[in-house]
């Protein structure tokens, strides 16, 4: 039975109080078939994966997602402070510094690998808020990680506002695996991946896809496929208790119909037309760079994939 301290309880308690009966935006007129039109597009234009849970790619899914995707990564929060305050952040306010691996709350970073040796978790992804407002926190980690018999692949996330040169050189060679910008934090400002880009051999970036930035979206793959950025992530624009006024004040409505028994966010009413229309775009104008559609069902499964494993092997508590 799964107890308090996993990693799916803290988000059940989180979710108690995310779980509003938000009301739905049924399809507006004629998007059911401009859907339908674009996956054939893209089937036809060698799209790759499943539409059925629409995870789509372009060339080829990131290393880090592919541990991930079968159920064996975790997410290592590293604070939930940050520079920024985007609209569409699903963090929980009032914001707070805290640090929790995969789900369970601890006090050092030593800490974590005991849990992730434990779960047998093979992809840590280090996340915030935003992790670069404590590096030494972040390094620490990354040691500690690294220093296990089995480490597993370490992947951090960040919106760029602290990794400078310096900063980016202390996380590879702590073995930073690879690192991922939210450039839609920073106005689309792709300066700390070009930089990044001369440091790590994986650079990857990772946006929510709003619909009313896609000019800005497809002008942004144009120039990471110029720069020789690998990979772009893109998922649905989600809504949740922590973001719901701010997305709504953008526009956003819920997709009616999309709630979840895993996910404690539901996708907008229009995103996934734009992520499709942004994934054809890329597949049809650039020449390297891989583009990933890591969508809302994508991430039910990721999650249903885990809970399975999760109960297969329960957790014992000392
Ligand atoms: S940068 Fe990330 S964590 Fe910070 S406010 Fe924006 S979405 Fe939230």
């Amino acid at each position: 039975m799964l107890k308090e301290s996993d990693d799916l309880s803290w988000y059940a308690r989180k979710a108690a109080r995310a779980c509003g009966p938000v009301p739905g935006a049924e399809p507006e007129p004629g998007q059911v078939e401009r859907l339908q039109a674009l996956l054939e597009l893209l089937r036809k234009a060698g799209v790759k994966g499943d539409a059925k849970s629409m995870t789509l790619f372009t060339r080829r899914l990131p290393p880090g997602c592919k541990p991930c995707l079968a159920g064996q990564g975790t997410n290592l929060y590293v604070t939930g402070l940050c520079t920024r305050d985007c609209f569409f952040c699903f963090n929980q306010k009032p914001r707070k510094d805290e640090l929790v691996v995969h789900g369970i709350p601890v006090k050092d970073p030593e800490e974590a690998p005991a849990i992730v040796e434990r779960f047998g978790l093979r992809s840590v992804g280090l996340s915030g808020g935003e992790p670069l407002m404590f590096p030494e926190r972040v390094l620490r980690l990354i040691a500690a990680l690294r220093a296990m018999g089995k480490p597993p692949r370490i992947d951090l996330y960040t919106n760029g506002d602290r990794a400078d040169e310096s900063m980016l050189r202390r996380l590879k060679d702590a073995g930073l695996d690879s690192i991922r910008f939210d450039v839609a934090a920073r106005d689309f400002d792709l300066t700390p991946v070009a930089l990044a880009l001369t440091i790590f051999d994986e650079v990857a970036v990772e946006v929510p896809v709003v619909p009313e930035q896609l000019p800005q979206l497809k002008t942004m793959c144009l120039e990471l496929d110029l720069l020789g950025v690998p990979f772009l992530n893109i998922h649905e624009l989600f809504i949740c208790a922590e973001n719901e006024i701010r997305v709504a004040a953008e526009g956003g409505r819920a997709k009616a119909g999309g709630e979840s028994k895993h996910l404690l966010w539901r996708p907008t009413a229009k995103s996934l037309e734009s992520c499709l229309e942004l994934l054809l775009f890329a597949q049809e104008k650039c020449r390297t760079l891989s583009v990933y559609l890591c969508s809302c069902g994508t991430q039910e499964n990721i999650s249903k994939r885990g809970y399975l494993r999760r109960k297969r092997a329960p957790l014992v508590v000392e």
